[in-house]
């Protein structure tokens, strides 16, 4: 499934055999199964070669998440179910070169590692992880105490460990470009240059709080479709994606800037004909949406993705947090449509209209350098506590 779900997305990989997530060293997984009952969970996981793993916990839902590196999951799907204390588990590709096993806690537990080893015969690698009940603070410490720990198979930590908390990858994606030019002013500004000046301001934010690799989708004033936006996330290794638009309304006084996220089902009229027409960007220039569009809008809802989802909401409400009271945020500034640029799924991605260009004083506002300037510094001060709360070690 998650090989279906990689090939899918990720055209690129067909095209280039070494960029397939079923390379010769990836760890295979051939066999899962869990016991258990509401207070105690024991997760066996059979691999073919010795694993390295890290474990690390997540707040509201209460998770539970195995890291592991490039993983072919190739057991029966049947025999890895939810029961007892884990109600559901899910796994898949988390990014590059990356997989992980997600528990869904019913109640706050902690994994311990109970044994490890090799099989009688020598063929076959085992983990046993115990899910133990524990109260709720402690459930919190380990929440907060989240570093990634990568341990190797034996269960001693690995002398890179501290490593584990790399920069952050960001990718800047300042939407529209060349023969697609988005939204116009009534003055005459077009959307491309709004975004790619504001793209810039924001890089420089960016750097300016350390510890974060930035990059940008385009740098000049060109074309691009919105799967190749998608495909340099994804090749860079991208831990977010932010891409930025500034689009017009038929209500001429609207105004504020807002975040979106993906969601198959739109959370309203507008946001559903904001990402029809995002999408239509494709089509200027013939790129022609292939049946695979449908598919992929059907696999967005595949379990793996739930974690991304989760990162990207999370972005999207440190951007609010920090633009409240300094930006103008429409209502409801957290929106959410099938924005095809978002639908990475292993990069939490979030959209944001930063105003209206229908609006004049929107349009004065985006033009304004200083404006740009406060934003987006504003908007790095929110990815940074965004790493703070959520990202924290992460790689
Ligand atoms: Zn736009």
């Amino acid at each position: 499934m998650c090989l279906l779900l990689l090939l899918l997305l990720a055209p690129g990989a067909r095209a280039d055999p070494a960029a397939s997530p079923a390379t010769s060293d990836a760890l295979v997984a051939v066999a899962a199964r869990m016991v258990g009952d509401d207070n105690r969970v024991r997760l066996v996981l059979e691999f073919q070669q010795e694993p390295d793993f890290a474990i690390r916990y997540l707040k509201a839902p209460d998770r539970a998440v195995i890291e592991l590196p490039e993983t072919v999951f190739a057991f029966d799907k049947s025999t890895l179910a939810g029961r007892g204390l884990v109600s559901a588990v899910r796994y898949g590709a988390a990014g590059k070169g990356r997989a992980r096993i997600v528990l869904d806690l019913n109640k706050p537990a902690r994994l311990e590692l109970a044994q490890t080893g090799d099989e009688a015969n020598g063929a076959l690698h085992r983990l046993v992880f115990d899910a133990i009940t524990v109260d709720e603070s402690e459930y919190l410490d380990q929440v907060a105490e989240t570093v990634w720990t990568l341990l190797d198979g034996d269960g001693t930590e690995q002398a890179s460990a501290g490593d584990v908390s790399g920069a952050l990858n960001i990718v800047i994606d300042p939407g529209h470009g060349g023969i697609d030019g988005g939204a116009e002013g009534p003055a005459g500004t077009m959307e491309k240059n709004v975004t790619l000046a504001f793209a810039q301001a924001f890089k420089e934010s960016l750097e300016a709080e350390g510890g974060i690799n930035v990059s940008l989708t385009r740098t000049e004033d060109k074309f691009l479709s919105l799967s190749a936006r998608v495909r340099m996330a994804r090749d860079a290794d991208a831990d977010l994606l932010v891409s930025l638009h500034a689009d017009s309304i038929r209500i001429k006084s609207l105004r504020g800037a807002t975040v979106y996220t993906l969601s198959d089902k739109a959370s309203d009229a507008m946001a559903r004909a904001l990402a029809n027409q995002e999408n239509a960007a494709e089509e200027i220039v013939g790129v022609k949406l292939d049946g695979a569009a449908e598919g992929v809008a059907a696999i967005l809802v595949d379990l793996a993705r739930t974690e991304t989802r989760v990162f990207s909401t999370g972005l999207a409400q440190q951007v609010i947090n920090s633009f409240e009271g300094q930006v103008r945020l429409i209502n409801n500034p957290h929106r959410y449509a099938g924005f095809r640029v978002l639908q990475a799924p292993d990069v939490p991605s979030v959209l944001i209209e930063l105003g209206y260009l229908s609006n004049r004083d929107d349009e004065e506002m985006l033009n304004d350098e200083d404006w740009q300037e406060k934003t987006a510094k504003l908007l790095a001060q929110s990815v940074v506590k965004y790493r703070q709360t959520i990202l924290a070690g992460r790689k």
